[in-house]
């Protein structure tokens, strides 16, 4: 899986389940970055305050109610 971080609002995407509603695209080239490195991200959970995206995890949690 892999991962979509937007720097500019401090949230974390599933690449493969972002959509619309994530907004990610109004967040310039430069500050988004791609990753699988989960501890990576981790640490950029705690130590930063960054968060999951609730669009595009919730579908991961439900994939039953699709
Ligand atoms: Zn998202």
């Amino acid at each position: 899986m892999q991962y979509l971080i937007d720097h500019k609002r401090k949230f974390i995407h599933r690449t493969t389940y972002a959509n619309d509603k994530c907004n990610f695209h109004i967040t310039e080239v430069g500050n988004r970055e791609f990753t699988q490195d989960m501890a990576y991200m981790k640490r950029l959970k705690l130590e930063k305050g960054y968060q999951q995206c609730e669009y595009c995890s919730i579908l991961v949690e439900k994939p039953s109610e699709i």
